[in-house]
């Protein structure tokens, strides 16, 4: 089943919820990022995330990064989505070996460290917003809930899961966000909350076969059937291109590139996203420097 997002409502439109089968793009990002099994979860549960966020921005050029950089091994991890749920995202340390938890699961936390979350939410305007909230368990899920509390002041339960299986490919990845309208009833609330402290994890819940929608109805539960808004399928997706590359290299200035080329051999370029390696000859170096000024 391919990745996607659902939208929807309930309880008269007091919760909105969003909930998405990720396995695809967390599969996709463990090969093309050679990552260990922890640096798999860790990455995968804030592409996860990330997805499910920016699915929420409204505009086509709106463009949402997450950053989580911490004390931990994995030197910080970096997500962007646009509200196409195209994400991409890569760890500073994709070979992260650490010891399982107390409960014998990947260490995501400690992988992670303390520190900070930084969102950022490009809207084409001049200035981004940019929002910092402490790390709390570094463990992706609670940190989200977090942020929005603090920063979008709309309470939140948001879960995230990332499960491996014996090869240590990818066997379930999804997740949801419930978040509570101002107008929410005491009653709502308490119910929600009753429901969501039954749900083991929401790798549990794919594992018995759920959709997204069946999960989200399943957390809901006695509130009521759902109302999907709609579906969008979800992808990681990097737009990098040699084009592009080429304008980073002209952007760093004329006296650099003919360094690179006096140096005579030709440069390797990485996109940090996707891993792509993008080479570039002397002479393509050469032809580069004639339209720097
Ligand atoms: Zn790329």
């Amino acid at each position: 089943m391919a990745d996607y997002i659902v939208r929807a409502t309930a309880a008269n439109n007091q919760i909105r919820a969003f909930a998405i089968n990720s396995k695809e793009m967390v599969e996709h990002a463990r090969i093309i990022h050679n990552t260990s099994p922890v640096a798999t979860a860790a990455l995968g549960r804030l592409l996860t995330g990330g997805a499910m966020m920016g699915s929420m921005m409204k505009g086509d050029n709106e463009l949402l990064t997450l950053q989580m950089k911490g004390d931990g091994p994995i030197n910080g991890i970096t997500v962007t989505a646009d509200s196409k749920a195209n994400v991409k995202g890569y760890p500073g340390n994709p070979n992260v070996i650490i010891p399982a938890n107390y409960a014998g699961k990947l260490d995501v936390g400690a992988a992670i460290g303390y520190g900070e979350l930084i969102v950022i939410k490009d809207m084409g305007l001049k200035e981004p917003y940019v929002s910092k909230t402490p790390l709390g368990t570094s463990e992706v899920a609670e940190d989200l809930t977090y942020y929005f509390a603090k920063s979008e002041q709309t309470p939140s339960a948001v879960a995230l899961g990332v499960l491996m299986d014996k090869s240590n490919t990818v066997k379930q990845a999804g997740g949801f966000i419930i978040q509570l309208m101002p107008f929410a009833t005491e009653e709502v609330i308490r119910i929600l909350e009753e429901n969501i402290t039954q749900i083991t994890s929401v790798t549990d819940l794919l594992e018995q076969g759920m959709s997204p929608e069946q999960i989200l109805d399943y957390v809901l539960g006695t509130l009521g059937k759902i109302e999907v808004l709609d579906t969008l399928p979800a992808k990681f997706h990097c737009n990098c291109s040699k084009e592009r590359v080429t304008k980073a290299i002209i952007s760093i200035g004329k006296k650099e590139i003919d360094e690179m080329i006096e140096e005579g051999k030709e440069i390797e370029v990485n996109c940090h996203f996707c891993n792509t390696q993008y080479t570039f000859s002397i002479q393509e170096l050469t032809e580069i420097l004639n339209h720097v000024k």
